[in-house]
C-alpha cells in the first residue's frame, strides 16, 4: 500500500470522523442516510472494514489522542504514533483498543518536546505522595 499523503489523511480521519458522528448520532432521516453513504465511499475499504467492525460491537471506530492518551480506552499513546498524526503522515490505530486515533480538534496540540517525561506507572496506593514542587521562587 502507497503511504497516503498529507491531506489525504487528515481529510480521511475528517471524513471517518463525521461518519462516526453521523452513525451514533440520533438523527437518522434520508438526508443523514445520504451523507452516510456519500462518506462511506469516501473512505478506503480495508479502513471502512476496520472501522464497520469496531461499530458493529456498538464501539466508536475513532478515538481522540488527547494527552497522548487514547480518548477510547484511556491507555497511552506511543509519541511516535502522536507525531504522525500530528504531521498528517499516516493514520493511526490504537494499540489496545485498535480505534483510529485523530488529534482533537479544539485543543491545540502539545509540542512532542513537552511529553518525553515517562509517565508513572498507573497503580493507585493508597498513601498520598506530596506533589513535587519547585523551590519557592520569593
Ligand atoms: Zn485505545
Amino acid at each position: 500500500m502507497r503511504p497516503l499523503e498529507t491531506g489525504p489523511v487528515k481529510i480521511l480521519l475528517q471524513n471517518l470522523l463525521q461518519l462516526q458522528e453521523l452513525e451514533f448520532g440520533d438523527v437518522k432521516d434520508s438526508a443523514t442516510e445520504a451523507a452516510i453513504s456519500k462518506l462511506r465511499q469516501k473512505i478506503p475499504l480495508p479502513i471502512l472494514e476496520h472501522y464497520s467492525r469496531l461499530t458493529a460491537r456498538g464501539k466508536k471506530g475513532v478515538a481522540f489522542a488527547r494527552h497522548q492518551v487514547c480518548s477510547g480506552c484511556h491507555l497511552r499513546i506511543p509519541i511516535g504514533a502522536i507525531n504522525t498524526l500530528m504531521h498528517g503522515e499516516d493514520i493511526q490505530m490504537c494499540e489496545n483498543c485498535g480505534r483510529y486515533l485523530a488529534l482533537p480538534p479544539e485543543a491545540p496540540v502539545e509540542p512532542a518536546s513537552a511529553v518525553v517525561a515517562p509517565i508513572a506507572p498507573e497503580i493507585k496506593t493508597r498513601r498520598q505522595r506530596k506533589p513535587v514542587v519547585h523551590p519557592a521562587t520569593n
